[in-house]
């Protein structure tokens, strides 16, 4: 029998994060405020706690990961490394797929890898409630989730079309004991704004953002948690590579390509860096090695986006800072909501995708539905929609592989099942989901409101 689960012991949970800005060819270009000029930690004080700021802003190679915290990763790490051996027999691919899975977390993806050191640094800083925004809903409840294990309230402002879509994520979130607002609220200035100029927002994440923010910012002891995009988040998620990497070892192989999907970054870094720490480190192994970001053709923020300094959220109340990026007033319509619908992108991977270090696609919706359908029909699992994205380009490389008959070794990262997004599938399954390529000329109107400095 070929084993297809790749095992590893509680123990081998790694000790440390990586940070891949130790080895970074060039630092990361630091946040702004929005007169162009370098941002205090004191202003990012006043949303994020001490230890999670020296995170965000360390060039130290590896960061402890507190015992409390490996404890409680303890739950569902490690996470398999799963050979897909019948997605292969299936494609007629000489290749062989991997796919680290993520979906074993109590929330059902990778988010609370990233959640739980959040909260517990909050805890251990003395804030007394967090406050962050959901899209799908897939952090909000991951945070709510890491909030529960360590007593900590949590409120969640939702974009109000998942709210509507996604009751059960919402049920989640309060079955963890976290508070919910259908986002836009009239509890802050930023959602009263966006209701006074039109009464029937559906929200979007960059709105919920400023929402978040601004009761973070404005009450103290309060303190704010985003699940993407920032650096302490992208290491956080680098346990997912870590892990591969020892599962790999354990079988003596090495991955050719990485796929992973891209909405903010996290995940992708968190299964890209740590192997392209062997690269930059000059690691003959690795040397062939591509990382490949997998994103929306409706949301193209890598592929078409320009490399500029931008807003995080809808409202300009977040630093900028330099990512690919469609413009902070991106507004994707209703239908596509999700966590691949983010305007901007990782500072991390953006750069590194700049310096071409690694590499970005875009896939249409339906084709990636049609993956996430063979994968289920294959290996069992139903895959999350932004996870069908990674699915999408490893079986294009596998198909890739059966013309040029090369052996190579795929690896992707599986961020989540896709238990509360049946009503997705229902829509593909029924032939009602369509392609939506975002305009160029939309692209193009909303970079025109670009912050003017930094540049
Ligand atoms: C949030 C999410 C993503 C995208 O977020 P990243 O920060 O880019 O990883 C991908 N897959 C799932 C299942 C998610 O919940």
């Amino acid at each position: 029998m070929t084993p297809l689960h790749i095992h590893l012991e509680a123990d081998e949970i790694p000790k440390h994060w990586y940070n891949v800005v130790a080895d970074m060819s060039n630092p990361p270009a630091p946040p702004l405020g929005p007169d162009g000029k370098l941002v205090t930690p004191e202003a990012m004080g006043a949303i994020f706690p001490g230890p999670i700021l020296e995170q965000e802003m360390s060039a130290q190679r590896w960061i402890e990961i507190p015992e409390d915290v490996r404890q409680i990763y303890a739950q569902w790490r490690p996470s398999p490394l799963i050979r897909a051996l019948r997605l292969e027999q299936a494609l007629g691919t000489p290749a062989k797929i991997f796919y680290k899975y993520e979906g074993v977390s109590p929330a059902g993806s990778h988010k609370p890898n990233s959640a739980v050191p959040q909260a517990y640094f909050n805890k251990l800083a003395g804030t007394k409630r967090l406050t962050t925004e959901t899209g799908a809903g897939q952090w909000g409840s991951s945070i709510a989730y890491a909030g529960q294990m360590f007593g900590l309230p949590v409120r969640v402002y939702m974009v109000k079309v998942s709210f509507q879509q996604k009751p059960f994520r919402r049920s989640m979130m309060q079955t963890w004991g976290a508070e919910v607002f259908a986002s836009p609220t009239d509890r802050t200035l930023a959602g009263r704004n966006a209701l006074a100029s039109d009464p029937n927002s559906m929200g979007s994440l960059g709105l919920a953002i400023s929402e978040a923010v601004e009761e973070a910012a404005s009450e103290p002891g309060v303190c704010y948690t985003l699940g993407s995009v920032l650096n302490h988040v992208a290491m956080h998620q680098t346990v997912i590579g870590l892990e591969a990497k020892k599962q790999f070892a354990k079988i003596g192989l090495y991955p050719d390509i990485i796929f992973g999907p891209c909405g903010g970054g996290s995940s992708f870094a968190g299964i890209a860096f740590p192997f392209l720490a062997d690269k930059m480190a000059g690691e003959k192994r690795a040397q062939n090695l591509r990382c490949v970001a997998v994103e929306p053709t409706s949301c193209p923020t890598l592929t078409k986006g320009a490399y500029a300094y931008d807003y995080g959220d809808a409202s300009g109340y977040t630093p900028i800072m330099k990512m690919y990026t469609l413009g902070h007033d991106f507004m994707p319509p209703g239908i596509h909501a999700g966590g691949l619908r983010y305007h901007g992108d990782s500072p991390l991977v953006s750069q590194l995708l700049f310096e071409r270090q690694i590499e970005a696609i875009a896939v249409p919706q339906v084709a990636t539905f049609a993956a996430g359908v063979q994968f289920a029909q294959a290996e069992g699992i139903i895959p999350a929609p932004e996870s069908c994205h990674g699915i999408r380009a490893a079986i294009d490389e596998a198909l890739r592989c059966k013309v040029t008959g090369e052996p190579k070794v795929i690896l992707f990262c599986l961020t989540g099942h896709g238990h509360f997004d049946m009503a997705s599938y229902d829509r593909y399954l029924s032939g009602q989901l369509e392609d939506y390529d975002y305009p160029s000329e939309a692209i193009n109107e909303s970079l025109k409101n670009l912050p003017k400095v930094g540049t």
